[in-house]
């Protein structure tokens, strides 16, 4: 079976490696902190010293790193999948990260005769653990049919959708989706109980029309119980909002829900809830309202 790298075994990394075990591909795997991740070893993954011996090791290997900087390092730093991997490699990047940035690190690599495809994905920790995860797939056709394999034991709807950077540029849109819907509803939620009705039974009712939507049925409840377990972490979400805003003023186009949901996602971190739910967006809306914390 085909040996396959991974580079970056965090909540999402992890989950995503293991999940290629249990498809049947050999996996060398590399994390920053070495003891990370240990019930991978039940599952046969071998463990490498470097990103370089990663590349070695393989003809494909995968990225799920932090943000922009992270993957330079893993790629073009020193013992980075560059200075180990043979002509025509791929590397399919699962980070969100910058499209631009990743444009220019296709650029370098193919200087190497390595090829890059990015492949952000979507649908949080669950998705990652269950192989359901939605992928956004941009690059050269060839190398995005070379990467479909790997991808199909990560995920369930795998999308390409043009060239190197779009992948990102379409996880950019989703993230800037959710920062509507999510202020959407947490400004709903606080209006019934202002209000004074049955909060759960709005949402119920709110189901069956054209409010209904994936937060609405699924994060409500967080927010009127102003308790924001994981879920997708704030953190993540600002991370994400910051290439968005940024790929928005190359293009000039204007964004204000979404740097609305930035900057209050700004005060959350600085208020210690970076590593709660993005639901805890609601926390916000219901101090401005004057609800108790
Ligand atoms: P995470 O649990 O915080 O893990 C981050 C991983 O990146 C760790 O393996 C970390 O290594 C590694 N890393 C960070 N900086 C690095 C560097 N400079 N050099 C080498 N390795 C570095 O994050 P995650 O939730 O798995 O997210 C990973 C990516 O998936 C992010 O781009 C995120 O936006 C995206 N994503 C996440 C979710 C989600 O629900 N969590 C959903 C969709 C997409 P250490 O262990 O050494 O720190």
């Amino acid at each position: 079976m085909e040996r396959v790298g991974f580079i970056g075994l965090g909540t999402m990394g992890a989950a995503m490696a293991a999940n290629l075990a249990r498809a049947g591909f050999a996996v060398t795997a590399w994390n920053r902190t070495p003891d990370r991740a240990p019930e991978l070893d039940g599952l046969g993954v071998e463990r490498a010293a470097t990103p370089s011996d990663v590349a070695r090791a393989v003809e494909t290997l995968v990225i799920c790193v932090s943000d922009t900087p992270d993957v330079a390092a893993v790629l073009l730093g020193p013992d980075g999948v560059a200075a180990g991997a043979r002509p025509g490699t791929l590397v399919i990047d699962c980070s969100t990260i910058s499209p631009a940035a990743t444009r220019g690190f296709a650029g370098e690599l193919a200087e190497h005769d390595i090829a890059l495809v990015d492949a952000p994905v979507s649908g949080g920790s669950e998705g990652a653990q269950k192989a359901t995860l939605t992928i956004f797939v941009g690059g050269e056709a060839a190398d995005v049919e070379r990467a479909r394999p790997i991808l199909g034991a990560l995920g369930k709807t795998i999308t390409h959708v043009g060239p190197i950077g779009s992948g990102q540029a379409v996880k950019a849109v989703n993230q800037v989706i959710l920062a509507g819907t999510y202020l959407g509803v947490a400004e709903g939620i606080v209006l019934a109980m202002k209000a004074g009705l049955d909060v759960d039974q709005v949402v119920g009712a709110l189901g069956g029309g054209a409010a209904q939507s994936w937060v609405l049925a699924n994060r409500a409840g967080r927010m009127i119980a102003n308790d924001y377990p994981l879920g997708f972490k704030v953190a993540l979400h600002r991370k994400d909002l910051g290439i968005a805003l940024e790929l928005a003023e190359e293009l000039g186009a204007d964004l204000p829900v979404s740097a609305l949901a930035a900057s209050l996602e700004t005060e959350l971190i600085a208020a210690g809830h970076a590593d709660d739910d993005m639901s805890a967006l609601a926390r916000s809306i219901r101090a401005r309202s004057g609800l108790p914390d």
